[in-house]
């Protein structure tokens, strides 16, 4: 619980055009499935490790 320094989650994201994901924000700038680059309309979550 003492842990607020740490980073313990990720951004991921879902391609808007094919709904593949959930995708690396630091690795993966396209969509592996359909080559659609992510964009604004992309859905940006944040994934949260537990532990
Ligand atoms: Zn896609
Ligand atoms: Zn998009």
């Amino acid at each position: 619980m003492a842990d607020s320094g740490s980073k313990n989650y990720e951004w991921k994201w879902f391609c808007s055009n094919c709904s593949d994901g959930p995708l690396s924000r630091l690795y993966d700038a396209y969509c592996p499935s359909c080559q659609h680059k992510r964009c604004g309309s992309c859905t940006i979550v944040k994934f949260v490790y537990k532990g």
